[in-house]
């Protein structure tokens, strides 16, 4: 299965940082039944019974070249509780060749901790930008709801907060072109401000899509919503709306959170079902 696609000039690229901890899907889609997942256990749950998400970014460049863009900065350093282990993504982008500096611009799908663990790095309490020629990408109702003292959390403050000072923020709206052929696609719901990152060229598309989905059975079950999705509804409706463009023009989908071997598909329909087809 491939961990790296082009879409026309582009090459999106998975850039692993680090194996999730075990989900339990009861207690993540709590509103589910524990018999709706019969149908999706042997591809959607280990044997266990569980499910174990990945943390990572996508890489995309041009063969024409131009800047190099960072799609979410996965977990973060660590070490993480779960395995012991540091987070990988530095490693991962070393190993395609490209050091941090060499990231021209960061977008961030949401600011959950998982999506904005290497944004900045810290030398005892001083905080520096982990890619210090970057600008950094944030949906602008996502800033604005997580900086409100009631909503704010850990990993807002230390790992989105200090972009400001560090002058590196740039709060972005609505559909943003990030460079020719690349832009933001708001899909509010999972946050305030969840957005997907939307490629074309050359007559292909290709999306990353952030938290839209976590496990390959919310495909087939599109209403399923996580307890980490902030408004049900309205992530509900993106889902639907975005995973029913991708498949009506045949879009190449870079998921946020399935099995490296399996996160890149397309979205397909047959015998009444839509589901997951893994490239
Ligand atoms: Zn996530």
């Amino acid at each position: 299965m491939s961990t790296s696609l082009n879409i026309g000039e582009f090459e999106i690229t998975t850039v692993q940082d680090h194996i999730g901890a075990d989900r339990n899907p009861t207690e993540i889609y709590s509103e589910v039944p524990a018999s709706a997942w019969d149908p999706y256990r042997d591809f959607a749950l280990d044997p266990d019974g569980f499910y174990r998400s990945q943390w990572r970014g996508h890489l995309i460049r041009s063969s024409n070249g131009g800047p190099s863009v960072l799609v979410d900065t996965g977990m973060g350093p660590g070490p993480h509780e779960h395995t012991g282990k540091p987070g990988e993504l530095l490693d991962s982008l070393g190993a395609l060749g490209v050091s941090p500096e060499e990231i021209d611009i960061v977008v961030i799908t949401h600011t959950h901790g998982d999506h904005i663990g290497w944004n900045v790095s810290y030398d005892g309490a001083t905080a520096r930008a982990t890619f210090p020629n970057a600008r950094y990408l944030i949906a602008r109702a996502d800033w604005d709801h997580y900086s409100k003292p009631e909503n704010s959390n850990e990993a807002f403050e230390h790992s989105v907060k200090p972009l400001e000072a560090l002058g590196a923020l740039e709060l972005v709206e609505g559909v943003h072109e990030i460079r020719p052929g690349v832009s933001t696609l708001p899909t509010n719901g999972h946050t305030p401000g969840h957005q997907c990152v939307l490629v074309e060229s050359g007559g292909e598309t290709g999306v990353v899509t952030g938290d839209l989905f976590h496990n390959v059975a919310q495909i087939s079950e599109q209403d399923w919503c996580p307890v980490f999705d902030w408004d049900t509804t309205i992530s509900t409706r993106s889902r639907r709306e975005l995973l029913g463009r991708a498949e009506r023009e045949n879009w190449t989908v870079f998921s946020g959170h399935l099995g490296i071997d399996k996160s890149i598909g397309k979205i397909v329909s047959g015998g009444g079902k839509t589901s997951w087809h893994a490239l």
